[in-house]
């Protein structure tokens, strides 16, 4: 008699394996073991409780690998977009998101600036830091020495929260492996996340700015540092030159030249 999954085992394996693959990884190994002593006869397992008896086959697990993969970056990032698609992976799709929010810039950049979320401007014109943050944040890269198209910026997810809410950890959760792949395709020699919800859900360590900030972290082999988010900044300005101390320690890590204070 075939083995039968029960469908909501399947939903689960199924959103797992999915999980796995958009975060790159698709060979999966059975553990022989725990559930299962490998010597039970497929007709054995009927007498054993549903849950243990809904364990699949190691078939089940193996999802082939997309053949599309590219080592040009601006092609890879192409093909994450079209695996992202009209994403209904999470709740924010029926909650009021006009579009997705990909990133934008050089799919070769050296840095990359990775924000919260989408805001109203950001999903009306479907790119990230268009609206009053997004003009700082440009004044920010300029001061860098840098222009916009010359960086990368995205965020940790890729819709807008209904009324600009911040982000519940299970669309983050879901989001960031798109943006996982985006690093990976871009692989910038260093990322700069935008506020305490960026540093949070990538690091995943629950500290307050004033720890973040001032240190360069390990992220997956790449340098990343926290700095202020540009709608903060734009409420309380005098935390601009606190920023800028953020961005001089990014500049000389990048070997960008940093302007002489008199
Ligand atoms: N705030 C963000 O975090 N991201 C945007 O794209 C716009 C505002």
């Amino acid at each position: 008699m075939p083995l039968t999954l029960d469908p909501q085992l399947r939903r689960a394996i199924s959103d797992r394996i999915r999980f796995y693959n958009e975060l790159g990884i698709y060979d999966f190994y059975r553990r022989e073991s725990s559930a299962i002593p490998s010597d039970i006869q497929p007709e054995q397992r009927e007498e054993m409780p549903p849950k243990i008896k809904a364990m699949p086959e190691a078939e089940l697990f193996v999802v082939p690998k997309p053949e599309k993969t590219a080592a040009d970056p601006a092609e890879a990032l192409r093909l994450i977009r079209e695996d992202l698609g009209d994403c209904t992976r999470c709740r924010l799709h029926k909650q009021g998101r006009k579009q997705i929010v990909f990133g934008v810039g050089n799919p070769k950049a050296e840095m990359m600036f990775i924000g919260e979320a989408p805001g109203a401007d950001e999903d009306i014109q479907g790119e990230p830091f268009v609206g009053r943050a997004g003009q700082l944040l440009n004044n920010m890269i300029k001061a860098m020495g840098l222009r916009r198209e010359d960086v990368y910026i995205a965020n940790i997810i890729k819709c807008r929260p209904p009324n600009n809410r911040t982000p519940e950890r299970d669309e983050c959760e879901t989001c960031s492996p798109f943006l996982m792949r985006q690093i990976e395709a871009i692989q910038p020699k260093a990322i700069v996340a935008l506020g305490a919800v960026a540093a949070k859900t990538l690091l995943a360590i629950n500290a307050p700015m004033s720890e973040f900030r001032g240190h360069w972290y390990d992220f997956r082999g790449t340098k990343l540092a926290v700095t202020y988010h540009p709608a903060f900044l734009l409420r309380d300005p005098r935390q601009k030159k606190e920023a800028w101390k953020d961005l001089q320690m990014v500049m000389k890590e990048l070997g960008l030249e940093v302007p002489k204070t008199t």
